[in-house]
């Protein structure tokens, strides 16, 4: 991968890393309402838990943005870390955290092989 492609994944994943930092800040404290109305407890509890997942689907993300970030300051970046082949450009610039070229993603999906899985299961929920 050439310089200008690698600032420029760099610089998506920089500012994807700011805004996450900054959401996840903004959300520790998930608020505990109480009410004295049975319905609304019910839609709070819901609200609350939703709250929780997308919590933990950013915190995910969070984690694989670092690593991104990571691989490319040691020079691994774009480099599929189950085969070593080179990641695709048309999937980094849809997932430029990917850490997986798309055939071992979904392998991985498919639990070929052991990954971090807490991505894929997420990736799942989310879908
Ligand atoms: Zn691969």
């Amino acid at each position: 991968m050439n310089k200008t492609d690698l600032n420029k994944y760099k610089a998506v994943l920089e500012a994807r890393q700011t805004e996450l930092s900054a959401g996840l800040r903004n959300r520790e404290d998930i608020a505990i309402e109480k009410t004295p109305d049975a319905l609304d407890e019910v839609q709070l509890a819901g609200e609350r838990e939703l709250a929780i997942r997308n919590l933990d689907r950013e915190s995910n993300l969070l984690r694989n943005v670092k690593g991104a970030l990571a691989r490319i300051a040691e020079g691994s970046y774009g480099i599929c870390l189950h085969c070593e082949e080179e990641i695709k450009p048309k999937r980094l610039e849809a997932v430029p955290w990917a850490k997986f070229c798309i055939r071992c993603q979904e392998a991985a999906d498919r639990h070929e092989f052991e990954s971090d899985s807490a991505e894929t299961i997420d990736e799942l929920l989310a879908a």
